[in-house]
């Protein structure tokens, strides 16, 4: 058995199973592979897609991934503010202070410009760039 994923000239996608490749194409010439919604006999096989579910549940998994991947970045600004001094805008002067030894070596964090950052990783500084969430309300 084999299954296609099939449209009709309507734009109705459904799954139809065939015994065989030659079974769909022999049945499609006699006009007995119908759209089960409008029951058009013109239909295509659609574009295989790697994700086997539906619409709907497509979506939905959508939609988890990007929840979890908002709840990752959540957890890890929670991690920053608990592990490392807000140092603000003086990230990049702080940062330097830091790596040339006249301010305590500690974790900081703070926001840069593009520029700065790059100054700063020119300089051998280590720094990470990472998405700032807003919270939850
Ligand atoms: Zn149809």
């Amino acid at each position: 058995m084999i299954a296609f994923d099939l449209k009709c000239d309507d734009g109705h996608e459904f799954e139809a199973w065939f015994r065989d490749g030659s079974a769909y194409d022999s049945l499609r010439k006699v006009r007995r592979v119908t759209c089960p919604e409008c029951g058009s006999a013109k239909v295509e096989k659609a574009l295989m897609t790697p994700n086997v579910t539906a619409g709907r549940d497509r979506d939905q998994t959508q939609r988890q991934v990007a929840q979890q991947a908002r709840q990752h970045l959540q957890n890890l600004r929670t991690f920053i503010e608990k592990n490392a001094d807000n140092v603000g805008d003086g990230f990049a002067e702080e940062a330097r202070k830091i790596h040339y030894g006249e301010a305590d070596a500690r974790n900081i964090y703070g926001s840069a410009t593009t520029e700065e950052s790059t100054e700063l990783t020119e300089e051998g500084i280590e720094v990470q760039k990472v998405p700032w969430l807003p919270r939850d309300s």
